[in-house]
């Protein structure tokens, strides 16, 4: 991995990055991880879990399983969207 990730992950001790040793998928929605400290002097280690929560924007080939609420705002949007379609 030599793909500079500039979504960092801060170690809740020391404060320098973590790195993710290893990940998981549970589910398709759901993926449990284990981060390392980078800092050597410092030594964490912890469990993370990563779990998709909405949708900003639909998928093209979505997946019938994964049920995700799109998120509050656009959720009132497509509403609107269908009155607006119903009364036109
Ligand atoms: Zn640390």
């Amino acid at each position: 991995m030599t793909v500079q990730n500039r979504h960092r992950i801060p170690c809740p001790h020391c404060g320098e990055n973590v790195r993710v040793r290893k990940s998981q998928g549970l589910t398709p929605v759901y993926r449990e991880a284990i981060l390392e400290c980078r800092n050597e002097a410092c030594g964490f280690r912890g469990k993370a879990s990563i779990e998709l929560t909405h949708t900003l924007t639909p998928s093209d080939m979505p997946n019938p399983t994964v049920e995700l609420p799109l998120v509050p705002r656009l959720r009132e949007l497509a509403m609107s969207q269908a009155a607006l379609a119903a009364t036109g």
